[in-house]
């Protein structure tokens, strides 16, 4: 048999892989869901996509938004990983063993009350069993692409926090990736305190109805779209705006219902206004203690992160007014 595990790394490297890992059975307890999708597993192949950090560049500046949601979720999710996984799939049955593509679906949950904060909650499917969903984070450990941080994010030695992922289920038995036994993540809690609706708990916590809210962009600090009249209708108006508001799922509905202020991608993937602050801070973090494999000659965040008054939505005159801004408007300060 010809060396299939390197054409496999060949292969999805030539489709813009840019992490491969390799997991056998023997890695997963027998009870694992991959043994349900597919019993005659042998290998878990994963395959982890960079997240540019230019798309995220455009959030972290404030300067455009629809990038991160068209370019750094939809086209990877919905274009360049089906690319890759068909293509390295249709490899490994040319060799005359299966393989099983497994594309995380965005619309259905285990969780009877919970929700996926880049699809619109009313498209969720809730309760659906886990019986034959594989979990991606776990996979993605058991592949050695990176390690589970303190807030359930896949950190990958080269990208950190900016990567998606997805896996081909093969009854081939191909050599074993080592798993990764470095950490990096050191429970400093940046992650926590940049989001700017505190939907992470202490613990890592993920409220994912209070990040719903705030990822579709309720935090008026955080949202240039927000029009000065937003949630007039809501009693606790200034509380949401502000990200302080308490509510339950049925009060984040009410709420969401409320949030249109940027249209939506195709697939239905919501604008994150909140440009995934909790994975820029983790980044930035891993930037400074020189962790990154992955150098750029200029640094991520160069001076103090930016907000907007929100004093502007209790007069109902919109205006933006920047009461913290950057050193340098782009690019940053120099990596050294
Ligand atoms: S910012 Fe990153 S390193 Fe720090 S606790 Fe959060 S996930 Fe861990
Ligand atoms: S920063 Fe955004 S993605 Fe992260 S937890 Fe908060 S709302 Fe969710």
């Amino acid at each position: 048999m010809r060396d299939l595990r390197s054409l496999i790394e060949a292969c999805a490297k030539r489709f813009d892989a840019d992490i491969v890992g390799f997991a056998p059975v023997s890695r997963f307890s027998p009870d694992d869901a991959v043994f349900r999708v597919f019993p005659g597993t042998k290998t878990v192949i994963g395959l982890g996509f960079r997240v540019l950090r230019g798309i995220y560049r455009c959030v972290e500046e404030g300067t455009t938004y629809y990038q991160y949601t068209t370019m750094g979720v939809e086209n990877l999710e919905e274009t360049v990983m089906p690319m890759a996984l068909i293509n390295v799939a249709n490899l490994i049955e040319e060799e005359g063993f299966e393989a099983i593509p497994q594309r995380r679906n965005q619309l259905i949950m285990a969780e009877t009350d919970g929700t996926n904060p880049e699809v619109d909650y009313s498209d969720v499917r809730r309760g659906v069993t886990a019986e034959n969903q594989i979990d991606f984070l776990h996979c993605a450990v058991l592949c050695g692409l990176g390690e589970e941080s303190m807030i359930h994010s896949l950190l990958t030695k080269d990208y950190g926090p900016f990567i998606r992922y997805c896996f081909i289920l093969t009854d081939a038995e191909l050599e074993e990736t080592p798993l990764v036994t470095e950490t990096l993540c050191d429970r400093c809690g940046e992650c926590i305190r940049a989001c700017p609706g505190h939907a992470l708990a202490e613990d890592g916590t993920m409220d994912t109805w209070r990040c719903a809210v705030y990822y579709n962009g309720a935090n008026g600090s955080k949202n240039p779209f927000m029009p000065p009249e937003a949630y007039a209708e809501l009693e606790n108006r200034m509380d949401v705006i502000n990200g302080t508001a308490e509510f339950d799922a049925e009060g984040a509905r009410e709420i969401l219902n409320d949030t249109y202020f940027y249209p939506p991608a195709k697939h239905f993937y919501r604008t994150s206004i909140c440009g995934r602050a909790c994975d820029r801070a983790c980044y930035i973090h891993l930037e400074e203690k020189g962790l990154l494999g992955k150098t750029f000659r200029k640094r991520f965040r160069s001076g103090a992160d930016w907000k907007l008054d929100t004093s502007q939505f209790e007069t109902g005159i919109h205006e933006t007014s920047w009461v913290i801004s950057r050193k340098e408007p782009s690019g940053g300060t120099e990596n050294t």
